[in-house]
């Protein structure tokens, strides 16, 4: 944990961190893919740890997608997951709202792409915005004022390739103006993999650009929020000490990892250098390190 410096897991050490948790939680970008390719070994170490019984949990920041897109992503990647171990921050932002008993004659007006649509309708959470408003703009006659929904109870902003003035403009309306509304992120991200080409604004740009107009925080449901945690320990029927957290991102998972109480690795096949790891600015230190997921496999040699 944090204090000491962050140790390059030796065949040891991933030995006794395998033997003493029964789940892992994986993030997405970075350990098990980059972009749209998987990562080296990833399967062989998957199917090594179910061999283990060891329960597996995929966890993304990414909201594009729910978790049904995620299971065709697996899929389509040749890795064989079940529906029920993903849990993406589109679902984390339904089920949040769900956890509160967000209104039945409220909506949410979102800012992102499908993947939070399509978990608010599992829900049954009516909402408005998200693609539908692509192509909207303001009018630029003088005097003009954008009218908005009053019934929007909840501001939802994930990442959205199609974000513009008008959903900026709509999105800081509901939440100014309607009484009680809240104001969620799906996540913070500043930059993402989008593809491996260059490093992309993340959600931090979208939920920024709502947060430096309406000068409120928002909730933020993915990592590292507890909220997340909290939901898939209940739902996975997970114990906090069972579980090791192996993800590339400091800020995010390690940090989810450590306030949860859970053991964590950090993998370097993503955004984190083992530079920046050691660099003595950096405060978030993982139990262990390794080069990517398959070191793993060092223990099944032996
Ligand atoms: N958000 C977006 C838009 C992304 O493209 C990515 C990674 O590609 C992420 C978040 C981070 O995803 P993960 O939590 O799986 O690393
Ligand atoms: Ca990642």
């Amino acid at each position: 944990g944090n204090g000491t410096l962050p140790r390059r897991a030796s065949e040891e050490n991933m030995r006794s961190m395998v033997d003493k948790v029964s789940a892992f939680i994986f993030d997405c970008d970075g350990v098990i893919w980059r972009g749209d390719s998987v990562i080296d070994g990833v399967p062989e170490t998957l199917d090594m740890l179910r061999a283990m019984d060891k329960r597996l949990v995929f966890v993304t920041n990414n909201s594009t997608k729910s978790r049904a897109g995620y299971l065709g992503k697996f899929t389509s990647l040749g890795l064989n997951v079940s529906a029920e171990e993903i849990y993406s921050s589109s679902y984390a932002a339904a089920a949040y709202l769900e956890s509160i008993d967000f209104p039945t004659d409220k909506k949410v007006y979102v800012v992102g792409e499908v993947g939070i649509q399509e978990e608010l309708d599992l829900k049954g959470i009516a909402h408005i915005g998200g693609p539908a408003d692509a192509d909207k703009k303001i009018s630029l006659k003088p005097g003009f004022a954008l009218p908005h929904d009053p019934d929007v109870g909840a501001v939802v902003v994930g990442f959205d390739r199609n974000i513009n003035y008008f959903k900026i403009q709509t999105a800081q309306l509901c939440i100014s103006e309607n009484p009680g509304c809240l104001f969620i992120a799906t996540n913070l991200d500043a930059k993402t993999h989008l593809t491996d080409a260059q490093e992309w604004a993340g959600n931090g740009a979208m939920v920024g650009a709502i947060k430096g107009a309406v000068k409120r925080d928002p909730i933020v449901v993915g990592k590292p929020a507890e909220f997340m945690l909290a939901n898939i320990a209940t739902q996975f029927g997970l114990h906090r000490n069972q579980i090791c957290m192996v993800g590339d991102r400091l800020d995010t998972d390690i940090l989810f990892g450590q306030q949860g109480g859970l053991s964590t690795m950090l993998v370097l096949s993503g955004v984190t250098t083992e530079a920046a790891l050691l660099h003595p600015e950096n405060g978030i230190h993982p139990d262990f390190y390794m080069s990517q997921l398959s070191d793993l496999l060092s223990i099944k040699a032996a």
